[in-house]
């Protein structure tokens, strides 16, 4: 028998209608705002993920799914090299939605020199070969949107905004949520700042993991956010961004938190807050649940540099992603569940062959008319099918017997009230509808 996948998650029933409702919040609040839904390959070139996400990322050198073809792979396994193949046959599943929106709008020129933002957002399935553990999987859903060609820290305000009033309409107590923010500053003030905090790690190397002398020479400010406690203790006294940006980068940054203070929204000031991701500038931010035990159910920032570095004209951009899975789980600790009720239905109900086809219009003419419709298909018992009416969470059965048949009505059977009214058959799809009304 074949397995799920350690890390992989099957979607269906409540969970699935959780999944469903997420992304209808989704299409309503961001709606508003006015972005479009997009949805881009699962599969795009490593070379879209290296450019954007960073070489140097976890994401991008250790947790990248990269994807192969059967024939590819034999070509690779004799040649033990992918050095041979092309840009087109190094393939990657997409660990995070960005970067491939991004190529697609360099790709389809979404936002022409001169030309007025484009606002996208996706609901799609991210894979990382990361170990699995709660609220950690290899294949997991995120809700995420980008905002190109707004270079105007109210884009940057509005996108936490939107973001906040999201979490509070899948019903998070908004006084449970931890918004940190951070600028992480751009081309112009950041390489110093690198520099400045490569010279610290190296100046305690001696106190610091392998992989922190690693990334000095990489990329230094994920030490901030090193695995190791020990690492991250001595990262508290190391330069803080906050005080090495430049005078654009400060006042942005400034204006961000002056438009989130006139919205009233709260956040914390992370200066050690600099997201996994080699794209951020300006603006980062990220939100986590106090007391849920899941990690970040969200982050997001500002990618000013991305659009050239996928090829493009400079564009600004910024955008965020959510995860549905972590999401469920924090929910879940708050005593919320995003799953809903089970859909209820008509049940069609017949006494036996003779009335069969009739109960097969019946049930075809409700179906017609919207109403969600069931009968039986495997010639049960009345008695039995009364009890897959209730299993099924049916409001209303339609009974069709022999004498009902032979009148041209219909029994309507209320399930709660166990009320019966005889209807004529021409009338049944108006009164089912008044019923459930
Ligand atoms: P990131 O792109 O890493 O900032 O992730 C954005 C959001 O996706 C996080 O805040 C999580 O909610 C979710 N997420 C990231 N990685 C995973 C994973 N391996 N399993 C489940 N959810 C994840």
């Amino acid at each position: 028998m074949g397995q799920r996948i350690q890390g992989t998650e099957d979607l269906y029933g409540g969970y699935m209608r959780a999944w469903q409702h997420m992304q209808d919040v989704a299409r309503d609040l961001f709606g508003a705002y006015g972005f479009d839904m997009i949805e881009t390959p699962a599969i795009e070139q490593v070379d879209t993920f290296v450019h954007g996400i960073g070489e140097s990322t976890d994401v991008v050198r250790k947790e990248m799914f990269r994807v192969f073809s059967g024939a590819l792979m034999d070509r690779l396994l004799e040649s033990g090299s992918e050095s041979g193949l092309k840009a087109k046959q190094r393939m990657a599943m997409r660990p995070e939605g960005t970067a491939g929106v991004v190529r697609a709008a360099v790709e389809g020129n979404f936002v022409p020199q001169g030309g007025a933002p484009v606002k996208l957002w996706y609901a799609e399935p991210m894979f990382r070969g990361e170990r699995p553990q709660k609220g950690r999987l290899r294949q997991f859903h995120q809700v995420g949107v980008e905002w190109l060609g707004a270079p105007d820290p109210a884009a940057d305000a509005e996108c936490i905004i939107m973001l906040m009033e999201f979490y509070k309409r899948l019903g998070f107590d908004p006084s449970k949520l931890k918004l940190s923010i951070n600028s992480m500053g751009d081309a112009n003030c950041r390489p110093a700042y690198r520099d400045k905090v490569r010279q610290f790690i190296l100046d305690h190397a001696d106190e610091m993991c392998e992989d922190c002398i690693e990334r000095a020479e990489i990329n230094p400010l994920r030490s901030f956010d090193c695995k190791n406690d020990h690492c991250r203790e001595v990262m508290k006294a190391a330069p803080l961004v906050t005080d090495n940006l430049c005078d654009d980068c400060r006042d942005h940054y400034a204006k961000v938190k002056q438009y989130l203070d006139a919205a009233g929204v709260s956040y914390v000031e992370d200066p050690t807050l600099v997201r996994g991701l080699d794209y951020y500038t300006r603006t980062v931010f990220e939100v986590e649940v106090e007391g849920a035990g899941v990690g970040a159910i969200g982050g997001g920032g500002r990618y000013d540099g991305l659009m050239e570095l996928e090829g493009g004209k400079p564009t600004p951009g910024i955008g965020f992603a959510v995860g549905f899975e972590r999401i469920a789980l924090a929910l879940a600790s708050q005593g919320v569940s995003l799953e809903g009720a089970e859909p209820s239905c008509v049940y069609v109900a017949c006494t036996g062959a003779d009335e069969r086809s009739a109960a097969f219009d019946a049930t075809l003419a409700l179906r017609r008319a919207g109403i969600r419709t069931e009968a039986d298909y495997q010639g049960r018992s009345l008695k039995s099918q009364f009890k897959q009416a209730d299993k099924l969470h049916a409001r209303v059965c339609v009974v069709l017997g022999s004498d009902e048949v032979a009148a041209g009505v219909a029994t309507l059977r209320d399930m709660s009230t166990h009320e019966q009214v005889q209807v004529p058959i021409g009338e049944l799809v108006e009164r089912v509808q008044a019923l459930l009304a």
